[in-house]
């Protein structure tokens, strides 16, 4: 908890005690790391600063599904939490169906659920408020929920909208933990007299991307601040908004996230890959994995005084954004605050078909007027430059994927 309060050189200086005893962790216990790093010539003595992590190849999706049994780490200790299945462990999501497995060791993962809790501390949240997380997993009640501490309710994502309202306007949450589009489309329906029942002190948005119109609308709304979280299966939560919102802080003491573009660093301010390193687990080390998000670092300081460095904006899967047929991409958050901010338009999704087709489902208000669909195309046409045939087709619903999320923008086409 008191790390986040240190000083940007003492972080660093945390980050490179972690990242060395790491690299010399992977080299003697991984199979993956000592073969890569022997056929490279590195060397753990060979990592003498933080820059160093530039002669480490990035890691591939591929690579870990090609690979997986060799990153499991060899240790004595790892081998006897394998054995007893003692371990944490999350699959990774992915629309492609390549999927694989990231286990956790347990310390590693005590350490990430509190770094999640000082997150949560940062939006208001405190251990005995009361808290709904929308998930795909059924309820489980922790010892400690019994106790008034971290009483948690889980919605799952299998309910229909008016279900859910019903069920947060009976819980009446304190805080409310959601998938972004899914609690944007609660915020798009729900009336006053559910509203009044529910007054949530924090909203947690997680799991899709938030543009700016969905925060406003999600806020104007509940009447309470929304506090956007950045995570993934592979590393848990990743960067998160303290409540000045000038961009994400990022777990330093547990990552270290790169920001690249043709493998090398872009500068502050510019949009890249994201590259991260695990810091703390042992157990499956990812180094330098490519988690296949497009997002931009910053070089401000948060007025917060944290010394957590910044993530300026996080814009989604680098696969779903929209390419023209001059190769520039579209912002996926531009489009979907287009999208938002036509009123007759309740909910939506975006579909690249091809490099010049481009399919948007939306569900319309019951009313609404013909002219919708032209004004859509019309807003949607201005930012592609006119470059994309573009069809709005009315539809009943949107599909949900397994895991309750909506892909709000996604490409078919290969970049
Ligand atoms: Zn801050």
């Amino acid at each position: 908890m008191k790390q986040q309060w240190m000083k940007e050189k003492e972080l660093n200086n945390l980050q490179f005690r972690y990242f060395k005893s790491l690299v010399k962790h992977a080299y003697n216990t991984v199979p993956y790391y000592h073969n890569k790093f022997r056929k490279i010539g590195i060397k753990p003595k060979d990592i003498k600063s933080l820059k160093d992590i530039k002669n480490i190849p990035i890691l591939y999706k591929e690579d870990v599904l090609n690979n997986y049994s060799d990153f499991i780490s060899k240790d004595k200790q790892y081998e006897w939490m394998l054995s007893k299945k003692r371990f944490f462990s999350e699959v990774t999501s992915g629309s492609s169906g390549k999927q694989f497995t990231t286990i956790f060791d347990l310390r590693a993962y005590d350490y990430l659920s509190i770094i999640h809790l000082r997150a949560l501390i940062a939006a208001g949240y405190r251990p005995h408020n009361k808290i709904a997380y929308y998930w795909y997993k059924p309820s489980e009640k922790k010892p400690h929920n019994f106790f008034g501490f971290m009483r948690t309710d889980y919605i799952s994502c299998k309910l229909s909208l008016t279900e859910q309202i019903a069920l947060l306007s009976n819980l009446k949450p304190e805080f409310i933990n959601y998938f972004s589009s899914s609690i944007y489309s609660i915020a798009r329906i729900i009336d006053n007299k559910e509203l009044k029942k529910i007054q949530p002190k924090a909203i947690i948005t997680h799991g899709e991307v938030l543009s700016k119109n969905m925060r406003k609308v999600i806020e104007d709304k509940f009447n309470c601040k929304v506090f956007d979280h950045y995570a993934s299966n592979e590393f848990n939560k990743i960067a998160w908004e303290c409540n000045k919102h000038s961009g994400y802080h990022i777990n330093t003491d547990s990552l270290i996230v790169e920001c690249l573009h043709n493998k090398e660093q872009v500068s502050s301010g510019e949009l890249g890959n994201l590259v991260i390193t695990a810091l703390t687990n042992y157990f499956f080390p990812l180094i330098r994995y490519d988690i296949g998000d497009k997002g931009i670092l910053s070089n401000e300081k948060c007025s917060c005084g944290r010394g957590l460095s910044l993530l300026k904006d996080i814009k989604g899967c680098s696969e779903d954004f929209v390419i023209l047929p001059d190769k520039q991409l579209a912002d996926p958050k531009e489009i979907i605050d287009i999208l938002t901010t036509i009123e007759e338009i309740k909910r939506f999704n975006l579909i690249q078909k091809t490099r010049k087709k481009i399919n948007v489902n939306v569900v319309l208000e019951k009313n609404f007027l013909d002219s919708v669909i032209e004004i859509t195309k019309e807003r949607l046409s201005n930012l592609f430059s006119n470059q994309l045939e573009i069809k709005v087709i009315p539809v009943d619903e949107i599909k949900k994927g397994a895991r309750g999320k909506i892909k709000l923008v996604k490409s078919l086409v290969k970049k």
